[in-house]
């Protein structure tokens, strides 16, 4: 067979690289040769991110990859690695694509079918579910909340009855506000954990009940200050009374309205996977609460 005149060059890999999210010496030696030997690094803020590159003496040159170009500009590194060209892709901290931008790139760089490698390192969340002594086999992390009160408590509304370990990232101007709020529609026995400032000089890990962990925090400005991570321990149903969640209910009720009530039971317990003997006897006494 004969062979091309120009061999075909093999396309470049993608690295999502996780940089520090405070300590520089949380990077890892792994990220830092990847850095030193992509031909370039997209980053989030090329500003911010130089002076990470400056400190361990890197070079390589960076190129803008924020949320408002990203869409648009991911042809331009894809050109890159269509070149044969490895890519390098950071955020200002911590993990890209964890409420950072980098989705859009990462999506378009698979679709094309270059190589995406992830290169682990610090996240804020993990950093914080790792110290917390909260359930850590089951979480889920919700990001950033709602910045409008309502916004908030309609979305904490959503997971009040969510049984694992809940994790939110938030501004330190609206911590106050964001915890009284889960104290609200949580419960102020519910444990909690504040997490600020996590691998930096004043790193506190504060954990307490939601309605204590409020007034910590209103009697200290400092603790409003800084970056923050906010875990809340999930929903348990109350000692001694099995679960019948206000979903659950609410399903049973919709149900009740148009079924008979044997069969509005089974169908709940379909529907929500509550046992159906349980929501029998619920529909009993909710039957019998409307006579
Ligand atoms: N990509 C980052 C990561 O892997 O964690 C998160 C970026 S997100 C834009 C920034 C948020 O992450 C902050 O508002 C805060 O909630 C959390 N965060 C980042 N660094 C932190 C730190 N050192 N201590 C506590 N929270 C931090």
């Amino acid at each position: 067979m004969s062979q091309p005149a120009v061999a075909s060059v093999q396309p470049g890999s993608l690295y999502v690289v996780a940089t520090p999210i405070g300590n520089l010496d949380d990077i890892s030696a792994r990220a830092l040769r990847i850095l030193r030997d992509v031909a370039l690094i997209a980053a989030e803020d090329t500003r911010h991110s130089a002076r990470l590159l400056q400190h361990f003496g890197i070079e390589t040159p960076l190129a803008a990859c924020h949320e408002h170009n990203e869409r648009d500009q991911g042809g331009r590194f894809l050109a890159r690695l269509q070149a044969g060209e490895d890519v390098a892709l950071i955020s200002d901290a911590g993990t890209p694509l964890i409420s950072d931008p980098g989705y859009h790139l990462v999506r378009q760089a698979r679709a094309a079918g270059f190589a995406v490698v992830p290169v682990p390192g610090a996240c804020a969340l993990i950093a914080a579910l790792s110290a917390a002594g909260l359930p850590s086999d089951r979480f889920i992390f919700e990001g950033f909340l709602p910045a409008k009160a309502a916004g908030r408590r309609a979305r904490l509304e959503q997971v009040r009855e969510e049984p694992r370990t809940l994790i939110f990232y938030e501004a330190p101007h609206r911590i106050l506000e964001c915890l009284q709020d889960m104290r609200e529609v949580f419960g102020g026995e519910r444990p909690a954990l504040l997490a600020r400032e996590l691998t930096k000089t004043f790193e506190t890990l504060q954990g307490l009940p939601l309605a204590e962990l409020c007034e910590w925090v209103a009697a200290d400005s400092n603790q409003q200050r800084g970056e923050c991570v906010v875990l809340v321990a999930g929903w348990q149903a109350p000692e001694g009374e099995e679960a019948v969640s206000a979903e659950a209910l609410r399903v049973l009720d919709l149900l009740l309205a148009e079924m008979p009530l044997k069969r509005a039971a089974a169908l709940a317990a379909e529907i929500t996977g509550v046992r159906k003997n349980l929501l029998y006897q619920v529909a009993l006494e909710r039957k019998g609460e409307s006579l």
